[in-house]
C-alpha cells in the first residue's frame, strides 16, 4: 500500500500560541523547527514561549474561569459544547491521526484506529458523565439539611509526554474542561501538533475564549514556570517518575492538587497452562505496541520454565521478522523512535544488559528501511534473555522495544517478581486456570491487571499508578471527580 502523505499546511496557525482563543507569536518572536523522526525534515516551525508567554496562558485561562460564562454553564451546554469538540475530530480523524504519525513515527495503522478516535471517544465520554455528576443531601441531627455541590477547582495545567501526545491530552482536557475548569496545555517539545491541531478544532467549535490556551516551547523552562505560577490550582501531569517528583516539589509551595501519572516496568506473566499462541501475541504485542514507548509496555516478560525455551524461540523469530517500516505506510505496524534522545538513550540500555551479563538474542541496533531516510530514528524489536530481575534493564524504564525475558517457577515467584520493582503500573496474567488468574490479579501490586489481553484501554475504564508509577486516576468516573471540589452547604432551618 502506497505511504500517505499529508497533505499541504498541517497547522493553520503554524508557529504560534493558542491563548485567549488568539493565535499568538511567542513574545519574544521565538521559533524551532519541529523535526520528524520519520526523515529528520522539519514540518512546521513552533512557537518557543517563554515566561511571559506561560503568564499571558495563565491570565487567560484565569478570566475565562473567572469572569466568562465557562464554569457557570450548565452542565448540559458544557457537554454540547465538548461532543462538537468530538464531532470535529471524527471529522478530521484521518489528518489528525496521520499529523500524529509523523510527529512521533507511530504507525497510521494505529493512530488511525487507536488514539485518533479515542481522542473524540474522550470527548463524548465526558461531556455524557458532567451531566450525570450529582451532589448529595442530608439531614443531620439538629433539623437542619446539609447538601454538597461538585465544583470546578479553577485553572488547570496539563502537562503531557511525547508518546501518546494525543490521548493523553484528551485524557486531561476532556474531563478538567467537562467539570468547568479552564486549562493550559502544555505538551512535549518533541511532539507538539496535535494539541495545536485540536486548538483549532476549539475554535472551530466556538469554545469561549480562553477555556483551552495551548503554549509549546522549551520542556522544562515552561514546565516550572507552570508548576510554580500561583494561578494554577491543579497540574495533571504524564511523565517520567523523575519528573513527577520534580513537579509535586515545586506544586507544594502554592499547595496545587496534582495527578501523576509516571513511568512503568510492568511484568507480563505466562503460566504454563496458558493459551501458547494468544499469550505470543499478547507477549510480542505487550512490548513493540507504539515501539515500545508506552508507559505499560510489557517490558519484563516472565515464562514459566516449562514452556520458556518454547516461548523465546517464537518471540525471537517474531522479533527478527519485525522490520521497522515508514510510520505512514498503514501496513506498518512498528516505526522510527520519537526523537533522538529516545533513540540514544535506548541504544545505551543494549551495553547495559551485555555487560550484565544477559544474552541479546535479536535486535539491539538502529537500521534503516529499504527507500527511507538515513535520518529516520528506526530502531530494531530487540530481546534479552537471561535475565535477572536485579539487572537494570528489569528495573529500568528503557522506555523503547527492548524486552527482558526473566523465567520462573511456581506462581508464588511470578508474583514476588513481578511486584519486585518501583513501579506499580501495569501487568498481564496469562493463564486458563480461572482461580490462578483472579489469585495472581490480586496480588500484583499495579494499578491495572490484564488478564489474558494486554494493553487494552476504554474511556471509561480508570487507569493509573501504584507505588512510583504515581497517583490518581485517568478515565472512568474518578478522573471527572478529581478535576471537582466538594462543596458542603449548611441550611439551618
Ligand atoms: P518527561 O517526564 O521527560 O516529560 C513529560 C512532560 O514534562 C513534557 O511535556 C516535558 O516537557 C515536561 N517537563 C520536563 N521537565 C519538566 C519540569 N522540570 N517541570 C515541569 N514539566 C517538565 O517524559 P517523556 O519523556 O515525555 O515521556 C516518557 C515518560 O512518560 C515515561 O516515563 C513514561 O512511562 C511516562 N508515561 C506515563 C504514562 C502513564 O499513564 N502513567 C503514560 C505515558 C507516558
Amino acid at each position: 500500500m502506497t505511504k500517505r502523505e499529508l497533505s499541504g499546511q498541517p497547522l493553520a496557525n503554524p508557529g504560534k500560541l493558542f491563548i485567549g482563543g488568539a493565535w499568538v507569536p511567542a513574545q519574544d518572536g521565538r521559533t524551532e523547527p519541529d523535526i520528524s523522526p520519520v526523515d529528520g525534515q522539519e514540518i512546521v516551525p513552533v512557537a518557543q514561549a517563554a515566561a511571559a508567554d506561560a503568564d499571558a496562558a495563565v491570565a487567560a485561562a484565569r478570566t475565562a474561569y473567572e469572569e466568562g460564562p465557562w464554569s457557570r454553564l450548565s452542565a448540559q451546554e458544557r457537554a454540547l459544547r465538548l461532543n462538537r469538540v468530538g464531532e470535529l475530530i471524527e471529522r478530521d480523524l484521518e489528518e489528525i491521526a496521520l499529523l500524529e504519525t509523523v510527529d512521533m513515527g507511530k504507525p497510521f495503522a494505529f493512530s488511525s484506529t487507536v488514539d485518533a478516535p479515542m481522542a473524540a471517544q474522550l470527548m463524548h465520554y465526558y461531556a455524557g458523565a458532567v451531566t450525570r455528576v450529582d451532589g448529595s443531601s442530608r439531614a443531620p441531627a439538629g433539623g437542619q439539611l446539609a447538601y454538597t455541590l461538585r465544583e470546578p477547582l479553577g485553572v488547570v495545567c496539563a502537562i503531557t509526554p511525547f508518546n501518546f501526545p494525543l490521548l493523553l491530552s484528551m485524557t486531561k482536557i476532556a474531563p478538567a474542561l467537562a467539570a468547568g475548569n479552564t486549562v493550559v496545555h502544555k505538551p512535549s517539545p518533541a511532539t507538539p501538533l496535535t494539541a495545536l491541531k485540536i486548538a483549532e478544532l476549539f475554535q472551530e467549535a466556538e469554545i469561549p475564549d480562553g477555556v483551552l490556551n495551548v503554549i509549546t516551547g522549551p520542556g522544562v523552562e515552561l514546565g516550572e514556570t507552570l508548576t510554580g505560577h500561583p494561578d494554577i490550582d491543579k497540574i495533571a501531569f504524564t511523565g517520567s517518575t523523575s519528573v513527577g517528583q520534580t513537579i509535586i516539589r515545586k506544586a507544594a509551595g502554592t499547595l496545587k492538587k496534582v495527578t501523576m501519572e509516571l513511568g512503568g516496568k510492568s511484568a507480563n506473566i505466562v503460566f504454563a497452562d496458558a493459551d501458547l499462541d494468544a499469550a505470543e501475541e499478547l507477549a510480542f504485542f505487550g512490548i513493540y505496541y507504539n515501539k515500545g514507548e508506552i508507559c505499560t509496555a510489557g517490558s519484563r516478560l516472565l515464562l514459566q520454565r516449562p514452556i520458556h525455551d518454547e516461548m523465546v524461540e517464537r518471540l525471537v523469530r517474531r522479533a527478527a521478522d519485525l522490520k521497522p517500516g515508514d510510520p505512514r505506510d498503514p501496513a506498518t505496524l512498528f516505526g522510527p523512535l520519537a526523537h533522538r534522545g529516545q533513540f540514544d538513550k535506548v541504544s545505551s540500555y543494549i551495553e547495559v544488559g551485555e555487560k550484565e551479563g544477559a544474552i541479546l538474542r535479536t535486535g539491539g541496533s538502529g537500521w534503516t528501511p529499504e527507500g527511507a531516510s538515513s535520518q529516520g530514528l528506526y530502531f530494531l524489536p530487540t530481546i534479552f534473555t537471561g535475565v535477572d530481575n536485579s539487572m537494570r534493564i528489569a528495573q529500568e524504564e528503557i522506555f523503547g522495544p527492548v524486552l527482558s525475558i526473566i523465567p520462573f517457577d511456581t506462581e508464588e515467584d511470578a508474583v514476588r517478581i513481578a511486584n519486585d520493582s518501583a513501579y506499580g503500573l501495569a501487568a498481564g496474567v496469562h493463564t486458563k486456570d480461572l482461580r490462578r488468574a483472579h489469585r495472581v490479579a490480586s496480588q500484583i501490586k499495579a494499578g491495572t491487571v490484564w488478564v489474558n489481553c494486554y494493553n487494552q484501554y476504554d474511556p471509561a475504564v480508570p487507569y493509573g499508578g501504584y507505588k512510583a508509577s504515581g497517583y490518581g486516576r485517568e478515565c472512568g468516573p474518578e478522573s471527572l471527580e478529581s478535576y471537582t471540589q466538594t462543596k458542603s452547604v449548611w441550611i439551618g432551618m
